[in-house]
Parts: C-alpha cells; structure tokens; sequence
C-alpha cells in the first residue's frame, strides 16, 4: 500500500468527489435568478413566492432560497414544518408558509417559535390554530387554502365562507392570505382553471382585505386575472416548461450528465 498515491478530497465539490462520481448535477443559480426576475415580470403587478418545498425540488434549498430572496423573493412555501424551521435557519425576515398545514396540537408551538405561517386547510387545522397560545395576544398569522377542483387539500367553498364570517365576529386568527391551487392550469385551455378561478373570487368576497394567491407556474402564464396579490411558482423557477405544448420560456437550472462507460461497435446479430 505504501506506493500509492494519497487522495485528497476536492473541497469544491459536495457530495462525491467529481473523480469518482458515477455522475454529476449542476444547478445554474444564475439561472434560478433570471427565472425569478422573469417571472416577476410576468406576474406584475402581483409578488411572486418561491416555492421550495421538498429541498427546493430535489435542487436543495440551502442553495436556492437564499439566491431568490437576493432577486427580490420574500415569501416562500415549504411543505413540512421540518423544512420552514430549516429555512428560518437561513433566512431571518422571510415569510414561510407551510402547504400542509398544521400537524396537530403537538406541532403547533414549533410555527410560533420559527415564526411559520400555517397554511390552514381543514376544519381540524382552524381549531387547532384558533386554541393554539403561546400568548394571549398573540394574532395566530396563516393561510386559508380553499380547494376550488383540484380535490387535495383545501377547506370547501362553503368552509371557508362559514369560517372567514365566524372569525371576523371572533377574530381567533389572523389570515395573512386566501389560497387555492389550480389543477390543469398547464393545459391553457382547460376548462376546469376558469370555474376555478370564478369559485375562488366567489370565496375571495368573505376575505375582503386579506391577500389572494391562485396561480402556480403555469397559473402565472395564464390571463393577468389568474395573479390576484401574489403568484406561487416551483417547477417554472427550476427550468420546467410552465405551458404544456409551447416554447419554454424558462432558462435551464439543472444539467444532469452521466459517465459513458465504454462505446462499442456490434455487428448485426451479434448479442
Ligand atoms: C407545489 C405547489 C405550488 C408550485 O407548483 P408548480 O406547478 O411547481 O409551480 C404552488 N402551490 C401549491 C399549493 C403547491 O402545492
């Protein structure tokens, strides 16, 4: 053994040293800003959030969410309290909703201590924010996410009308915004994001005051009345087409390459 060659780790790279890597992924976070500040563009005059649920996509949110906040983002939208209470690590003044909620009344102490905004979407998920105190005072911020045809989360229409009438009387919490989340808004044409986005405005007239968000990517290349206060794109900010059957418009994040191990010439018929 005393012949070889010592091997020093390439301090530039994470994860499997490039020589050795079956393969490797390169994020373009410049790119990632372009696509931020296209799609503020396209969104104007409605703000734009990011969202990095699930480590940004798989492109990891250490990464990604401070380069969006830089080009003007300061809303975000996590899935798991797990992952809101990482970017508070990062992130100090953001705002942070987390999609699913409130994992019950053991949860509930970690949003107020890292400042997480719920995104309230079941009556379980209003009670349980309304009996929640860390203080008295304390005005309980969330989002009210109202299912308008995707069928996956969300309070009904008539939920979140009966609740936005209650709480007013009440005013147990204090929405920060009204959500819901289009099902085939990449397919421009589709139906479904119309009657959407007209039970949406029905429900909107409960909230009067609190700021709407309906559009995901494709939502945000859909008409300007789709962007209401605030648009919710992923997949567009990471390089994905937003509109299914056109040109993307987005500038590439991620370029995957693999080792080709060998090339082989092969005679027809040969195995
Ligand atoms: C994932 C998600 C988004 C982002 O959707 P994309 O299609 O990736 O832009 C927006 N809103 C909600 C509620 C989501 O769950």
């Amino acid at each position: 053994m005393s012949g070889w060659l010592p091997f020093e780790p390439d301090a530039l790279h994470e994860g499997a040293d490039p020589r050795l890597a079956g393969g490797r992924l390169t994020i373009d976070l410049a790119a990632l800003a372009a696509n931020y500040r296209l799609l503020a563009r396209q969104a104007a005059p409605a703000a734009v959030a990011g969202v990095v649920k699930a480590d940004a996509y798989g492109l990891g949110a250490g990464h990604v969410a401070p380069v969006l906040w830089d080009a003007g983002c300061r809303t975000f939208f996590v899935a798991l309290p797990e992952e809101g209470i990482a970017l508070r690590a990062i992130l100090p003044e953001a705002d942070i909703f987390v999609l699913n909620g409130l994992f019950g009344p053991e949860a509930a102490p970690a949003y107020g201590e890292y400042r997480l905004l719920p995104v309230l979407g079941s009556p379980t998920d209003l009670s349980c924010w309304e009996a929640f105190g860390w203080d008295d005072d304390a005005p309980r911020p969330c989002a009210i996410h109202v299912d308008t045809g995707m069928n996956r989360l969300g309070l009904t229409p008539e939920e979140a009308v009966a609740f936005a009438e209650e709480n007013a009387l009440t005013g147990a919490i204090t929405p920060r915004l009204l959500m819901s989340h289009l099902a085939c808004a990449g397919d421009p044409d589709h139906p479904l994001s119309r009657r959407q986005l007209e039970s949406f405005q029905a429900v909107r007239q409960a909230f009067s005051g609190i700021d709407s968000s309906l559009a995901n990517s494709s939502g945000t290349f859909l008409c300007a009345d789709f962007a209401f206060d605030l648009v919710r794109p992923g997949i567009a900010l990471y390089g994905g087409r937003p509109v299914n059957g056109a040109a993307n418009p987005m500038k590439t994040v991620v370029t995957a390459e693999a080792r080709v191990m060998q090339v082989r010439q092969a005679k027809a018929g040969e195995r």
